[in-house]
């Protein structure tokens, strides 16, 4: 960031053989300037009783050359708009005062030309000063007019006629005029007959529109853009010189102003005040809004006012005592803008194409010294490229051999296939969830919730009750089907979760069975083939004390395997983790001691993989120790001279023995490996018998508990000969359809025997399913019927 800068404000005062010297002084340093009003003259034209004013400015050019006033004013300003500054320099007064004489001077004489021909023949000579450049110069030249924007360049061949308007548009750039002509000019020549062009396009304008040009603000603005031939060539610098002639600053009452007259005196005198409104916003750190689009002057100058720019103010008055009053008001503005603080600060640009072009280059080289890396650590075939389809499919490959177990290890090549690996992790993730939900809709009829038409087809066919649960769905979440004993309303989901676990081990630790199969193994709610119903959270406690009543006045035999000796049914079914605890002893008993089996021959392996893998550690920090030892004797050797005897190397006791043990540590590692990999396979697939085996355990006690407390047991009888429906089961494919080796059979059947070949397949299946499916309602029907009697 730039030093912080304040707007320079400079007073000219046009020469007059009539100078008020009496009202007029100027101080000693050439930088204040004094008015001194009679006391008679004061009367009416200033509303207080104040006759003396000071206004200290950056300097006062009295009876100065178009020369001085140029070296004073604007000299500074374009020598850093050639460094990356921009600067404006605007020149502000009433009507008469010399703003156009100081800006563009005289066309005839060269000694009185103005700031703008000045500054663009110093434009020229710096850019010859600097060859280390290539500097480009633009010129435009705006017309602000009743708030309409004019080009004065517009007549020139190379532009066309204008068939829109002209508008102000901002980008992250800047400001820019759409529509105003800018004009590329290669030499000081060129400037020249831009600018006279446009000036005398004014004064044609003035009379042929009726404008008057003393009413309308003027920008002629230089822009240049500069790139070094010789230091970075991507990043450049441009800026703007804004030359602002303004409209005259003289108030409406004197000018005695009429319609065209007062409309033109109201846009200036608005665009004026919002000029200084503006600069004065900008000169305050603490605003944050700059009202720069309440005319087209301040936004069309927004980027070049204040802020970053170098800005200097140059004010044009008379020195004639009658128009000390415009004079006085000049110069109030003057020194208010004097106080306005700005920030210049280099507008430093990057060419995005040749940016594009250094990187590549950079990449190229980059590429090249990781390919030497390469080949020095001896890892040839490293490809750093992109990968394409083939080699992501591999990747997908590992990574799904990886989790099938496979696969103990997915080498590390390089950071896209690091990030590649990953990427499959999520892919390979996602389609398993889907194949989980497939596989599920494809065992189940899951209801969509927010579904209405199918819900309310279920509840029609008496499945759901009126809170929107499915008949018999234990806790609100799932889909099992069956039949209500007593009004069931599931509380929370995760809550009643959890309380039926800690029900489940409460019970356990009160009957003093010690179940191997704990809750931490059987997670009865995640069980989708459940059929009874969870009560309310709060009737746990009571309905484990119900239960206990009801035991202890009919007390179940513990140990009868038998079904025939079961006790009468009781009127309320005890709860799931007692009934557990029931069916582990009775029908469930040989289920579960394979269970059991299998869960401790799963944790004997276990352990011995953990001892293995701490043997092998082991052996790895064994190995690396004797390799250390190794290295040292080696060195020791190379500093001691070798010996070589008929070109063989000669080495000591102590190194042979090592390279022996490493030998032998070598061998032990890969057994070991070998073994943990076995092992590894092993447990693998205990761990599989042991998920299998829970899911039976929890499967066949579902069946039991539904069997034993809610089936009506004619129906049970009237079922069970023969055939191959379990009415206890849930699971919907067994209840509805044939036994799992009949359906093999007849899928067999359909892909052999189908009349219109394969390609029916899909509509038969979908024929079958539907039968199925109503088949399955009218079973549920005749269940409810049944139990409802
Ligand atoms: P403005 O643009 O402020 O309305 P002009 O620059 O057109 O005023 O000046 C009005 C007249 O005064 C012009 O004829 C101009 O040549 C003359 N004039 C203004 N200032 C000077 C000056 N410093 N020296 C000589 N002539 C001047
Ligand atoms: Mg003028």
């Amino acid at each position: 960031m730039g030093t912080r800068k304040k707007v320079h404000a400079f007073v000219r005062v046009k020469p007059t053989d009539d100078f008020a010297h009496e009202m007029i002084k100027y101080g000693d340093d050439n930088k204040s300037i004094d008015i001194h009003i009679k006391k008679d003259l004061q009367k009416g034209f200033v509303n207080n009783k104040q006759t003396d004013w000071s206004f200290k400015l950056d300097g006062v050019l009295h009876n100065a050359s178009q020369d001085l006033v140029y070296e004073t004013v604007a000299k500074d300003v374009v020598a850093q708009a050639l460094d990356g500054y921009n600067g404006t320099i605007m020149c502000y007064g009433q009507t008469g005062a010399g703003k156009t004489y100081t800006m563009t001077g005289t066309t005839e004489n060269y000694k009185h030309r103005g700031i703008l021909p000045r500054a663009l023949q110093q434009v020229f000579r710096m850019i010859e000063e600097r060859p280390t450049h290539a500097i480009t110069v633009r010129v435009s030249y705006l017309e602000i007019y009743n708030e309409s924007l004019f080009d004065l360049l517009s007549t020139l061949p190379c532009v066309g006629p204008s068939v829109t308007p002209m508008t102000i548009v901002e980008n992250p750039q800047g400001v820019f005029i759409k529509g105003l002509s800018v004009h590329l000019t290669s030499q000081e020549e060129d400037a020249f007959s831009l600018l006279f062009e446009g000036e005398t396009n004014r004064i044609i304008a003035s009379h042929t529109m009726n404008k008057n040009s003393s009413r309308s603000h003027c920008i002629f603005t230089i822009y240049v853009e500069a790139h070094s031939r010789t230091l970075s060539d991507e990043k450049y610098i441009t800026s703007k010189i804004n030359l602002v002639d303004l409209a005259g600053s003289e108030r409406l009452k004197k000018s005695g102003s009429e319609g065209r007259v007062l409309k033109e005196a109201t846009y200036i005198n608005k665009s004026l005040s919002f000029l200084e409104q503006a600069i004065i916003a900008l000169g305050d750190q603490k605003r944050d809004h700059i009202p720069f689009r309440q005319c087209k002057l301040t936004h069309a100058l927004k980027d070049s006012l204040g802020g970053n720019c170098n800005m200097v103010l140059l004010t044009n008055i008379y020195g004639e005592a009658s128009q000390l009053e415009e004079t006085l008001s000049s110069l109030r503005f003057a020194s208010r803008m004097k106080l306005v603080t700005t920030e210049p600060a280099i507008n430093e640009k990057y060419d995005a194409e040749r940016m594009v072009k250094n990187l590549e280059k950079e990449l190229a080289l980059l590429k090249q010294e990781l390919a030497i890396h390469d080949s020095l650590a001896n890892r040839t075939l490293v490809n750093y490229d992109p990968m394409d389809e083939i080699q992501i499919a591999e990747i997908n490959s590992q990574v799904r051999r990886y989790l099938e177990g496979t696969l103990d290890e997915i080498d590390i090549i390089n950071l896209r296939q690091i990030q590649e690996v990953f990427n499959q992790f999520r892919v390979v993730l996602s389609q398993q969830e889907q194949e989980v939900e497939l596989t599920l809709r494809r065992k189940y009829t899951l209801i969509d919730k927010n579904d209405f038409a199918a819900i309310s087809a279920v509840q029609k066919a008496g499945l759901m009750d009126v809170d929107g649960h499915l008949v018999g769905e234990p806790d609100g979440q799932g889909f099992g089907l069956g039949v209500t004993p007593f009004s069931a309303k599931p509380g929370k989901k995760a809550k009643s979760k959890k309380m039926f676990k800690e029900q489940l081990s409460t019970s356990a630790r009160k009957e003093g069975a010690s179940s191997p199969v704990g809750g931490k193994d059987l997670d009865f709610s995640t069980s989708k083939t459940q059929l009874t119903p969870s009560s309310k959270e709060g009737d746990v406690k009571d309905m484990l004390m119900r239960d206990r009543e009801t035991s202890s006045t009919e007390p179940l035999p513990l140990d009868s395997p038998k079904e025939e000796l079961r006790p009468p049914r009781p009127s309320t079914p005890p709860p799931k983790p007692v009934a557990f605890e029931d069916f582990k002893n009775e029908r469930g008993s040989e289920i579960n001691r394979i269970f059991k089996e299998n869960k401790s021959i799963l944790n004997e392996r276990r352990k011995r993989a953990s001892e293995t893998t701490q043997r092998i550690n082991a052996i790895k920090r064994e190995m690396d120790m004797t390799k250390e030892a190794l290295n040292f004797q080696k060195s020791l050797r190379e500093k001691q001279g070798e010996y070589e005897n008929k070109g063989l190397m000669i080495i000591d006791e102590e190194e042979f023995l090592l390279i022996l043990k490493l030998k032998d540590l070598k061998k032990q590692y890969r057994t070991e490996y070998q073994d943990l990999r076995d092992l590894k396979a092993e447990i693998q697939y205990c761990q599989h018998l042991v998920d299998q085996c829970r899911h039976r355990l929890l499967m066949e006690f579902d069946i039991w508990y539904n069997e034993s407390f809610f089936i009506p047991e004619d129906i049970q009888v009237s079922l069970k000969p023969g055939s191959s429906i379990r009415p206890g089961m849930v699971p919907i494919s067994r209840i509805v359809s044939l036994g799992e080796d009949d359906q093999d059979k007849f899928s067999q059947l359909q892909q052999t025997e189908l009349p219109e070949g394969p390609d029916s397949i899909s509509f038969y299946n979908a024929k079958v399913k539907t039968e199925q499916k109503h088949n399955y309602l009218k079973t549920m029907m005749g269940f409810q019927q049944a139990h409802r009697k």
